[in-house]
């Protein structure tokens, strides 16, 4: 299937969701996954019809479908399609009762959302924190609810997304905020702020941009909502109760949340028989499983408070007692306080990616040397254990700069390090990848070429000091001029410690032969300088013996790197 068939499906199902056409839209992505194979597609698919398919009653086939595209998700390894599909599974795995999956889910998506520029990935960032938004309203969490909108419809503006998708942000915004409103701990700065965003979403909702239903059912019902909570204007009130729906076909749930608005405004002009047959309807819809709970409590709260006041003490007692049994049931205010510690949790894990992630910059950083750009020491260290433990075998080059001391002291420090980093490109651009090449110490530095032969290392050497000799110095110091000197050995990595050994042997003959040369299989008159040289501790046999053998390595030989 074609990405622009892909995203006219999306659309469609979009607009479904917005229109009440959920069953063509189910049908319709049923269709498109029989065939979709690659995981990116599978992914976007699922979580369509995990959304589409909230009209049914029972979660469990959306909680099914988003937990199936979070795995899609993992198969194509891309942490944003992570997001959005664990924000989506979290809200339906909430509703089938699993609140420590849902929770998982949430940080999950919490954590990549905090790692995630919105602009690398407008459609997942923008459907994970609009999922996010109604999961936290399921928690009763209004705050973090109406803030995760916000984002979500951020994104959706600055990003230009199609009309269906940005009224179904905007009217998550505004009913997520309307709810904090009613909460009691909401400030006046915050309440200012609330309505703000509420005139925004609903100035979205009533341009003629969006549909039909978000024009004429979504935004007066919203308006209505702020004035009759003494927030916005007045006028609101008359104009839903003036306002012909007749016509409409809005989806069942916010035909319910529009009765109830209704009614309520109905209850305030006194028209209390209205009022009640206005709620009774809306609760057929509101009392079914997939509604929003917290408009549910509402209405029966409201219905409660409708009989009473028509006599029906004993109606008004039943009402109660449901809206009780139901709130013990969810434990609204207790899921609320835990949705603190979902935040508090994603926090953590947030500070512990950061740190993690830290660490493996720091990491990093410790395996280059700061001065010359080659592997650091430490780095070095790692890369001979991985070689002393893997086996194989190659050349080892010990290469140190000649005379260095009198370069620090004729031209200074700074001039100095400057030399090392030159050192260092010289050495970065001879090497061949697979090659280690890395800082040993001060001016002394170490290339290991797996697989390669002590002639290989030779003429690789040898390339190295003649480029080094050749090097044109003059921006530094017209004086300036550099050598250098290097030992080779080769053989059997189990035995590196004796490589090293070796090479720095041959690397002191090099030196005490004049410098500014490579000695690798050395010839016999280095054999007698070597034997004779004061620090002779190893033997001439063992020196010279290319084919490392076990048995040449004493016990208490010292690996340099130990
Ligand atoms: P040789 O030819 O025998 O190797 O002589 P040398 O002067 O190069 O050797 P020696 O070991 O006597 O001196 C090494 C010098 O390298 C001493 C030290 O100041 C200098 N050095 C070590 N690390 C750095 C560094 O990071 N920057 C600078 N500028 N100099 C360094
Ligand atoms: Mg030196
Ligand atoms: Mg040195």
């Amino acid at each position: 299937m074609d990405r622009e068939a892909l995203s006219e499906l999306e659309r469609a199902a979009v607009r479904s969701a917005f229109h009440g056409e959920e069953n063509d839209a189910i049908a319709g992505i049923s269709r498109a996954l029989a065939s979709a194979t690659d995981s990116a597609t599978r992914c976007e698919l699922l979580l369509d019809r995990a959304v589409a398919q909230q009209i049914d009653n029972d979660p469990h086939p959306s909680a099914r479908d988003a937990l199936a595209a979070v795995e899609a998700a993992e198969a194509v390894g891309q942490d944003d399609r992570i997001a959005a599909a664990a924000a989506v599974a979290a809200g339906f795995v909430l509703r089938t009762g699993d609140l420590d999956r849902s929770v998982d889910l949430a940080v999950r998506a919490l954590v990549i959302l905090s790692e995630t520029p919105p602009a690398s990935a407008p459609a997942s960032v923008m459907r994970a924190f609009n999922a996010l938004s109604v999961f936290f309203s399921r928690l009763a969490a209004f705050e973090l609810a109406v803030h995760s909108a916000r984002l979500a419809w951020d994104v959706a503006d600055g990003h230009d997304f199609d009309p269906s998708t940005r009224s179904i942000v905007a009217y998550n915004v505004c009913s997520c905020a309307l709810e904090r409103l009613r909460a009691p701990d909401c400030d006046t700065a915050e309440v200012t702020d609330l309505v703000t965003a509420i005139h925004q979403s609903i100035a979205y909702l009533s341009s003629d941009e969006p549909s039909e239903t978000a024009g004429r059912v979504v935004a007066p019902t919203m308006a209505a909502e702020l004035a009759l909570l003494g927030l916005g204007d007045p006028m609101a009130i008359s104009t839903l109760q003036a306002l012909d729906t007749d016509t409409i076909d809005a989806p069942p749930q916010m035909w319910a949340w529009h009765l109830l608005v209704r009614s309520l405004v109905a209850s305030r002009a006194d028209e209390l028989q209205l009022a009640l047959e206005l709620v009774d309807d809306a609760l057929v819809t509101l009392a079914l499983p997939a509604s929003e709970e917290h408009n549910l409590l509402r209405a029966m709260r409201h219905r409660a408070d409708l009989r009473r006041r028509l006599g029906d003490f004993e109606g008004a007692a039943d009402d109660l007692e449901a809206v009780v049994e139901r709130l013990h049931r969810a434990q609204v205010d207790q899921v609320g306080r835990m949705s603190a510690q979902i935040r508090h949790r994603a926090d953590s894990e947030i500070a512990r990616t950061r740190v993690r992630r830290e660490a493996s910059v720091l990491a990093e950083q410790m395996a280059l040397d700061e001065v010359t750009g080659v592997g650091s020491r430490r780095w070095l260290s790692r890369m001979v254990d991985e070689l002393t433990s893997g086996g194989g075998s190659g050349a080892l080059i010990m290469l140190d700069l000649d005379h260095f001391k009198a370069i620090n002291d004729t031209f200074g420090h700074r001039t100095g390090d400057e030399v090392l980093s030159r050192v260092g490109s010289v050495l970065q651009s001879t090497s061949r990848s697979g090659d280690i090449v890395a800082r040993f110490g001060g001016e002394e530095f170490i290339l290991i070429l797996p697989n390669g032969t002590i002639e290989e290392a030779t003429t690789r050497a040898e390339r190295i000091t003649d480029r080094l000799r050749t090097l044109d110095w003059t921006d530094l110091d017209p004086a300036l001029h550099l050598t250098a000197s290097a030992g080779i050995a080769a053989g059997e990595f189990e035995h590196t410690s004796l490589l090293f050994e070796l090479a720095d042997q041959r690397l002191y003959i090099a030196k005490s032969e004049g410098r500014d040369r490579v000695v690798g299989v050395p010839g016999p008159l280095q054999a007698t300088r070597r034997a004779t040289s004061p620090s002779g501790a190893v033997s001439s046999d063992a020196v010279f013996s290319e084919a490392v053998s076990s048995d040449a390595v004493s016990s208490d030989s010292v690996s340099p790197l130990a």
